[in-house]
């Protein structure tokens, strides 16, 4: 199939209008297919930019067209069958077609980008109204009415989303308590001084934290949330809570069709899954990041799109791309986070910069080898970081960690 193009009447059908199926879209007529594309979403909008979602449009500075993939006329324009606000609910591989919840679709080629979902607690309250998670746009839109001056947010989860809400609910007047079970912000994603960083700094904007808090339930009174309660019984008071503990992939449809699973649909290098006739781009996938020689489920916009050029290079007889860095990005008052690589098996830390004018980089290595870099307010060095990555080359670790040396010198 990936050898050659595929034939121009051949049916691509893809399941999930999010940012991989949008961008496959994209790419498969950039790169010059011109045959039938079925894009079926079950939201009610065309393909959309879920980053701002914690962010500039929380604070209401971008408006939702500004989060469009495409503007809607470039489906129509493109001949897409758009079918939105339509789930897939099954897939018969040998008959090759998708079951929708309003009638059946057939495929020469499946693309299967149903992304990922929020992680819920199965806790007592959960269902109080005011208990929010944030994925897409209409969870968005609750969260939004829930954070206005004077009202009391509580965010149960110090990842980088967690952190973006509370810094937009700040923003916005709200009080913010991050209540998280580890010992640290950021704990699975991010080395400790990142934490140590982040936690100050959103201490200083006004944001409390419950660490090593475990949480046992949600607290009511009339439906509506009234608090968190921790384990131990401690009762945090809020208005509101979002939830936001990791995200789980919807792989269950490619689950039940018998596709090979492992946390997310497994794929090759170019996003084919176990059946040749089948592709899986973006956060559902665990796919292989050749730089580190290892299956890894990531959930990031360059993933997605890196996925998405993938199956649109193998449809169209195109030479696949090379592959890149995995990179991730998160905003939280005036800091631009920008990370590359992923430090498995690190076993040093450089920091570069200076901490206190929140300006630096942490590198981290493998032997003489930096493997991911985690920016704050620092282009040069997550650009040269994230080259260096790529290019596994030796560093002088000497000159990584004097900043009066140019990034350029140190990547000479
Ligand atoms: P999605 O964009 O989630 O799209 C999947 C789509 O498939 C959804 O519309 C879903 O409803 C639909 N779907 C699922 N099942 C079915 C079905 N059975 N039938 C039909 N449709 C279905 N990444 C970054 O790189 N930087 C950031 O700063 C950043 N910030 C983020 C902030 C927030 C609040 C969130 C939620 C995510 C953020 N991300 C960020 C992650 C990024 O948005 C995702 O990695 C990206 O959207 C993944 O694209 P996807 O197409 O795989 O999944």
């Amino acid at each position: 199939m990936t050898e050659q193009a595929l034939g121009a009447d051949a049916r691509v059908v893809i399941i999930g209008a999010g940012h991989a199926g949008g961008s496959a879209v994209a790419f498969l007529r950039q790169f010059g297919f011109a045959g039938p594309i079925v894009l079926i979403g079950d939201e009610p909008t065309p393909p959309y930019q879920r980053p701002p979602l914690s962010k500039a449009w929380l604070k209401g500075e971008a408006d939702a067209a500004s989060l469009m993939l495409k503007p809607e006329s470039f489906y129509v324009e493109q001949g897409i069958d758009l079918r939105l606000s339509s789930k897939a609910v099954a897939i018969d591989r040998a008959a090759k077609t998708v079951t929708l919840d309003s009638g059946t679709v057939a495929y020469d080629v499946l693309i299967i980008a149903t992304g990922a979902r929020a992680r819920r607690l199965p806790l007592p309250g959960a269902d109080l109204y005011g208990v929010l998670e944030l994925r897409n746009a209409a969870d968005a839109e609750k969260l939004k009415t829930a954070i206005g001056p004077g009202k009391r947010l509580a965010v149960v989860g110090g990842g980088y989303v967690g952190l973006e809400v509370a810094a937009s609910a700040r923003a916005l007047g709200a009080d913010a308590v991050v209540i998280e079970r580890e010992s640290r912000v950021l704990a699975r994603v991010a080395c400790p001084e990142l934490s140590a960083f982040f936690q100050s700094y959103h201490g200083a904007k006004g944001v409390a934290f419950e660490l090593d808090a475990g949480v046992e339930g949600f607290e009511g009174a009339n439906g509506h949330i009234t608090g968190v309660r921790l384990s131990g019984g401690r009762i945090v008071p809020c208005d509101a809570a979002v939830v936001g503990v990791g995200a789980v992939p919807n792989d269950e449809l490619a689950a039940a069709a018998g596709l090979a699973i492992d946390n997310g649909i497994v794929v090759d290098g170019e996003a084919r899954t176990s059946d040749p006739a089948i592709f899986a781009i973006g956060d559902v996938t665990r796919r292989p990041l050749p730089l580190y020689g290892r299956m890894h489920r990531l959930e990031s916009v360059p993933n997605a799109l890196e996925q998405a050029k993938q199956v649109a290079s193998a449809l169209t007889g195109r030479k696949q791309p090379a592959p890149e860095v995995p990179w991730f990005w998160s905003d939280q008052y005036d800091l631009k986070l920008q990370i590359a690589g992923i430090p498995f098996d690190a076993d040093r830390i450089v920091v570069r910069g200076h901490v206190e004018a929140a300006k630096f980089a942490v590198f981290h290595l493998k032997g003489d080898r930096i493997v991911a870099v985690e920016a704050v307010n620092a282009p040069p060095e997550f650009m040269a970081g994230k080259l260096l990555i790529g290019q596994a080359k030796p560093i002088d670790i000497a000159k990584l960690s004097n900043d009066s040396v140019s990034m350029k010198e140190v990547a000479a």
